[in-house]
């Protein structure tokens, strides 16, 4: 590994490690959601390989797993968006002009949100029964409708551009392993947070749960 390598591994060690900080500040304040479930999977957290590295398995509410694993993604983000910067210069032009154009939209909700919000769906889950007059996500499709679009590349461009995508993609893919390997070192304080603000919570709500289920009726209740 020569000195740079190890500059960047550093920096990440860092990085990872401030993701995890703040997580872990975040995380006496959170509380089991009490409105209904979404129907669709997280695309962020589903699945993801940061979230098994850091030890946070399905049986961990989505909540909790998500404010992680935005944050761990933020920082693989940053470190492509560097890279591209550095190395890969028409895939960096791409991304300037789309940039550019997202800027010129009118409505842009999905921006500047938390990062216990960001990634997720914008509109709640549809309901047959009382349909929307308008989605946030639909406001926002019209506004994208508003904006040209960007000029066609010639095939040999999008060769070219294909070509840096795939780039990276292997760049982005060897961050995040490294990121999961760092992560392993944090799992013993993420483990001892997780026993002590979210699982007391969740142990709560299955006996508050189960007390329910036990007395379906109560005979006090002139109804029943
Ligand atoms: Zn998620």
């Amino acid at each position: 590994m020569n000195g740079y390598r190890g500059a960047v591994d550093r920096s990440l060690e860092t990085h990872v490690s401030q993701a995890v900080d703040v997580w872990l500040a975040w995380l006496p304040r959170w509380e089991p959601a009490t409105h209904r479930g979404r129907v669709a999977p997280c695309r962020r957290c589903f699945g993801s390989p940061i979230l098994s590295a850091a030890g946070l398995g399905a049986d961990v509410p989505h909540g909790v797993q998500h404010g992680l694993s935005i944050r761990i993604k933020t920082i693989v983000d940053h470190a492509v968006a560097d890279y591209t910067a550095r190395n890969l210069p028409m895939l960096q032009t791409e991304l300037d002009q789309q940039a550019a154009r997202n800027r010129s939209r009118s409505y842009r909700p999905a921006e500047g949100l938390a990062p216990e919000f960001e990634g997720l769906p914008l509109d709640p889950d549809p309901d047959p029964d009382s349909p929307f007059l308008f989605t946030l996500a639909g406001l926002a499709e019209e506004a994208d409708a508003g904006v040209p679009a960007l000029p066609p590349l010639t095939e040999e461009a999008k060769a070219a551009l294909r070509q840096e995508v795939g780039l990276a993609d292997d760049y982005a893919n060897m961050i995040g392993r490294e990121v999961c390997a760092i992560l392993l070192h944090h799992r013993l304080r993420i483990q001892s947070a997780i026993s002590e603000y979210v699982e007391p919570q969740i142990t709560a709500m299955l006996e508050e749960l189960s007390r329910t289920l036990d007395a379906p009726f109560d005979p006090r209740d002139p109804l029943a």
